[in-house]
């Protein structure tokens, strides 16, 4: 009876360079999510910023708001002062007087406010400035994984023409049955068509195998499966 252990053996090292592959091409479609989550993360930090940048416009434009009350505050005063000299009656002349009080009080709470603003402004845009930095430097650090990604699709790519080249003259050694076989049953086992025998179990699915089945396995005068996951069965030892 012919032997197939050495076919086997090759085929054992078949799958080694399979599975090399499919590592690889599953890596291909993994790297390319990588490099979408990094620039997510660029728009995101931008995003975060504008916001930043938004609330400083805010508290500019407010300070524009209150800078101009003030104005007003300071013409109706100056108004106010310049009627006192031409009111003709001690009523006015009051009415004149309290008006000026009462905008001399809003325009010293104006002023206030005024302070206050300046004081949110000042800390706004020494903060801008440090979220500037830190987001330049976070994008270059991200733009540069980016291209190191970039650069690891291209080394895989390349990596996998080479060993499908070397799989398949490898394949030429192995006797077309077994590989055929192989090829039928790892397009449905996710890439793996030949189990190992470990102890008294099948190392592709970790079923007990039945002991003639591993005594088949390991005389090799015939292909044999495992009962549960189909596979090309074979014990080393
Ligand atoms: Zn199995």
């Amino acid at each position: 009876m012919e032997n197939l252990k050495e076919n086997l053996l090759l085929l054992c090292d078949l799958q080694e360079i399979d599975t090399r592959i499919v590592n690889m091409e599953q890596n291909l479609i993994n790297l390319p999510k990588k490099i979408e989550e990094k620039k997510r993360e660029i728009i995101n930090l931008k995003a975060d910023f504008e916001n930043k940048k938004a609330e400083y416009v805010k508290l500019n434009s407010l300070k524009k708001e209150k800078e101009s009350a003030l104005a007003a505050k300071e013409s109706a005063i100056a108004k106010h002062t310049a009627d006192l000299n031409t009111v003709k009656s001690n009523d006015l002349y009051k009415t004149c007087l309290l008006e000026i009080e009462k905008s001399k009080a809003d325009k010293s709470n104006i002023e206030d406010e005024i302070l206050i603003l300046m004081d949110g402004i000042e800390k706004e845009m020494s903060n801008l400035k440090e979220n500037e930095e830190t987001l330049k430097k976070s994008e270059s650090e991200i733009n540069n994984s980016v291209s190191l990604i970039e650069q690891d699709i291209k080394k895989i790519q390349t990596e996998i023409d080479v060993l499908k080249k070397e799989r398949e003259e490898f394949a030429k050694k192995i006797n077309l049955n077994i590989l055929s076989q192989y090829e039928r049953i790892r397009e449905n086992r996710n890439g793996q068509g030949l189990a190992l025998v470990d102890g008294d179990s099948c190392t592709g699915c970790n079923m007990v195998l039945r002991p003639q089945l591993i005594m088949q396995a390991t005389k090799c005068t015939e292909i044999v499966y495992c009962d549960n996951c189909s596979r090309i069965l074979f014990n080393k030892k």
